[in-house]
């Protein structure tokens, strides 16, 4: 391979993508992995990625509007393999050129984000990003509405911001037929 792979999991919240992510942290077993969670996600604890159901893994915290942060780590001690979460959160203006140019050192890029927002609006760079992976994993939760596939989110509260960082008290999942019904918007 003359370039890194770039693996997207993709689906709505409580699918198991920050668990997708630490389980493939644990299968890297050689080259140095840079673990990168958004300053924006204050869940549970500041410096660990966290799934819902709290495992963790050692992560460093990136400014989302930094188009420099994912570089400035790799020319201080270059990385092997890049683990990172909630891309919903960059742009992709902001996002793409700095996996750009890891993918071209032969980083391997695992990157973990939702497609919808709460409105089902485009979220952050994942669909992006999801145009340009080499690979896409598409994980579902359950529906909180039916107990079918749930591909969606939906807010428990009514809100036109499009980010307010919460858990299972503020978003659900849902499927689509169901989210009319359950959704807060
Ligand atoms: P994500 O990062 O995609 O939000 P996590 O990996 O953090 O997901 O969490 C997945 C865990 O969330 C599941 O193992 C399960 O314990 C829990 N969970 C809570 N609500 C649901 C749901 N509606 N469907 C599936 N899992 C759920
Ligand atoms: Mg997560
Ligand atoms: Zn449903």
């Amino acid at each position: 391979m003359t370039k890194g792979v770039l693996t997207l999991v993709v689906g709505p919240m409580f699918a198991g993508k920050t668990t997708y992510l630490i389980n493939q942290i644990k299968k890297l077993k050689t080259g140095r992995v840079l673990v990168v969670k958004p300053k924006i996600d204050t869940r549970y604890f500041k410096n660990k990625l966290v799934s819902h159901d709290r495992q963790t893994n050692a992560a460093v915290i990136v400014d989302q509007a930094d188009h420099q942060a994912l570089l400035s780590f790799y020319k201080d001690q270059p990385f092997e393999h890049l683990v990172i979460d909630e891309v919903n959160f960059w742009q992709p203006q902001i996002i793409w050129p700095q996996f750009a140019y890891l993918l071209s050192r032969k980083v391997n890029v695992w990157a973990a984000g939702t497609e919808y927002d709460f409105r089902l609006v485009d979220f952050g760079a994942t669909k992006f990003l999801v145009g340009k992976a080499d690979k896409v994993i598409r994980l579902f939760a359950v529906c909180e509405g039916c107990g079918g596939q749930a591909d969606l989110s939906y807010r428990k509260f009514r809100s036109n911001k499009q980010v307010i960082v919460g858990g299972g008290d503020l978003y659900g999942a849902c499927c689509r037929s169901c989210f009319a019904k359950l959704s807060q918007v």
